[in-house]
């Protein structure tokens, strides 16, 4: 057969130089990628074949192999799960399609130090390539289930890689490490003991509902007791006895667990699993529902939002299993749009497993366990407000903009909505305050809840519709998130107290005595500047629709208002920029 060399896309070269000079400075995670990948591929074949839909695969002994080689120093890791064909294998190793990785790397360059790299590669997670951490060469031997011809890749990690057809490869992948030589003398990074591979694999994996089994060389001691992983072969060489496989993780689903048996560390490797984010989460989050419409749920709040949140095409929603049976990534029928980046798992008892995307989002019991799940995620929010207040600050600094798309859409959860929500203050430039903080602070005689929508803090602070608040001390809500302009027009009030814009209709300031007096005031003064006024409302013409005396500036000698029904110049600005 032939072997084709292919060039890297140029992404994928400078990840691969990352991970080759390794400023991860945890190696060991490359195992838990390998078995990550090798427990989706299973997942994936086994609900083809479910749904009948894999012909000719074989589905019997679906399991993940670890294999060392302490004598050539390389490691295996096979499954025999779903595979790749020819095409794929050059669509998904040798080019990066996620979407968030452009990014990522322009800011990996602009990093300083290596701290600064090493906390973005967390935040991105590398999965493959991480291989190429402790390996000088990679190869890649597989076959997609069902399908004759056989592929196999290998790279070096240098710009190319080698693509050929083989004939003889079994169903599924099998991965091997030829392990850096500089790395052979250094016991931290002895690959090939069976004491560390069973270390990794119980830290990193024991969640996977797949055997993962370590098939130790032919001839070798089970090294069972072997803690420095330095016997093995030769003690019990000539023997000639068939290795027996040892199975390293416990494969229990950990939603499925009274929570008292499971560890924080155990949920966060799952997390990591699911979300392939290498950062733990900032929350844990778990329900369980008994009754007519069984299910568990395992949810996490991520530390950081995505790179890609914002994007169309974001991938939105949970993990679906029916009955310990993976079924789908991203199940948007869970979850809903503003709490799209909240990750995990939920498993459902009574749900078939041929269910779809279009049956699940019209399924009167997804309905009910999607609002149950979203107020859910909120009332862990509102908890970690008081509870855990600097996480709390963390969670909306990173996802507060996408919560508050749910004020447009989910009017049910409103109320919850606003309660977790923190906005920038005049009160305080560093300090964030929610609405029951403000609405605690309020003045005597202050109706209502003031705030300034616009571009940007310094451009809301220095607006002359300030002024006249500025003055009296009255304190003002700055909103400067583009979704801001559109929510507060859809949110009349909060505890009965109206929210209102200070750049909109007449805003009145004053007590009922200095109303009273003032009143006498303006009548004076409308008289005195009457002249005035109609003199530049005919210059002005068309541009403006009145021209008045106002109260509300105390320096600037005029400001532009908006009647309280208009559309604001920065959502003018954002409508031109949506197109409309
Ligand atoms: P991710 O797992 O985040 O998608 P990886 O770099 O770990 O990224 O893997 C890239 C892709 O390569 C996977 O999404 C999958 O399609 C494919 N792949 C990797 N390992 C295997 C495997 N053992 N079997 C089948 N496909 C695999
Ligand atoms: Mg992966």
């Amino acid at each position: 057969m032939s072997t084709e060399t292919f060039e890297f896309q140029v992404e994928a070269r400078q990840l691969l130089q990352l991970m080759i000079h390794s400023i991860y400075s945890n190696k060991d995670v490359f195992l838990r990628e390998l078995v990550s990948n090798a427990s989706d591929a299973l997942d994936k074949l086994r609900l083809d074949a479910l749904r009948d839909d894999a012909p000719g695969a074989d589905v019997s002994d679906l399991h993940i192999g670890i294999e060392p080689d302490r004598e050539a120093r390389t490691l295996t890791v096979r499954d025999n799960g779903i595979g790749m064909s020819h095409e794929e294998v050059v669509r998904l190793i040798g080019t990066i399609a996620n979407s968030g990785t452009a990014a990522f790397l322009r800011e990996l360059k602009e990093a300083e130090d290596s701290t600064a790299a090493e906390g973005l590669i967390g935040q991105f997670g590398v999965g493959f390539y991480a291989s190429f951490m402790v390996a000088d060469e990679v190869t890649l031997v597989t076959r997609r289930a069902g399908e004759e011809h056989g592929t196999r890749w290998s790279s070096t990690g240098e710009g190319t890689y080698t693509i050929e057809t083989v004939d003889d490869a079994p169903q599924g992948t099998a991965v091997t490490l030829r392990l850096k030589p500089e790395d052979a003398e250094d016991r931290l990074y002895d690959y090939t003991s069976p004491w560390k591979i069973r270390e990794i694999v119980k830290r990193y994996s024991d969640f996977i509902t797949w055997p993962i089994r370590m098939i130790p060389e032919a001839g070798a001691a089970d090294g069972t007791d072997s803690t420095d992983g330095t016997d093995g072969a030769e003690a019990a060489e000539g023997t000639g006895a068939a290795p027996e496989p040892e199975v390293l993780n416990s494969m229990k689903a950990l939603w499925a667990r009274p929570r008292s048996e499971v560890g924080d560390d155990e949920y966060h490797e799952l997390y990591k699993h699911i979300s392939h984010d290498w950062n733990d989460p900032l929350e844990t989050i778990r329900l369980q529902a008994e009754g007519t419409f069984e299910y568990q749920a395992l949810l996490f709040i991520p530390a950081q939002a995505p790179r890609d949140l914002f994007l169309q095409g974001y991938k939105r929603g949970v993990q679906l299993y029916v009955k310990r049976v993976f079924i789908m990534d991203d199940c948007e029928a869970l979850m809903p749009p503003y709490l799209r980046f909240v990750k995990g798992v939920v498993d459902a008892q009574d749900l078939s497993l041929n269910v779809s995307r279009e049956i699940l989002q019209q399924d009167r019991q997804i309905q009910l366990m999607h609002r149950r799940l979203a107020k859910k995620v909120l009332s862990t929010v509102k908890e970690m407000m008081t509870g855990a207040p600097e996480r709390y600050a963390t969670f909306w600094t990173e996802f507060g903009r996408v919560v508050k798309e749910g004020l447009l859409s989910d009017f049910e959860n409103r109320d919850a909505i606003l309660g977790i929500c923190s906005f920038a203050t005049t009160r305080d430039a560093e300090q964030p305050t929610t609405l029951a903080q403000y609405a605690e602070r309020m003045q005597d005689g202050q109706e209502h809840i003031y705030y300034l929508t616009g571009e940007s803090r310094q451009a809301v602070e220095n607006s002359p519709h300030m002024e006249a608040f500025r003055a009296k001390g009255i304190e003002v809500l700055l909103l400067t998130d583009p979704v801001d302009e559109v929510w507060v027009d859809t949110v009349p009030e909060f505890q009965g107290k109206q929210l209102r814009s200070v750049a909109k209709g007449d805003v009145d300031l004053g007590t009922e005595d200095e109303k009273k007096e003032s009143g006498a005031e303006r009548e004076r003064q409308r008289e005195e500047y009457a002249a005035l006024l109609e003199w530049m409302s005919q210059h002005l013409g068309e541009q403006v629709k009145e021209v008045r005396l106002s109260s509300r500036l105390t320096v600037s000698p005029a400001c532009v208002v908006s009647d309280a029904g208009d559309v604001t110049p920065a959502l003018q600005n954002m409508y031109r920029a949506m197109g409309q």
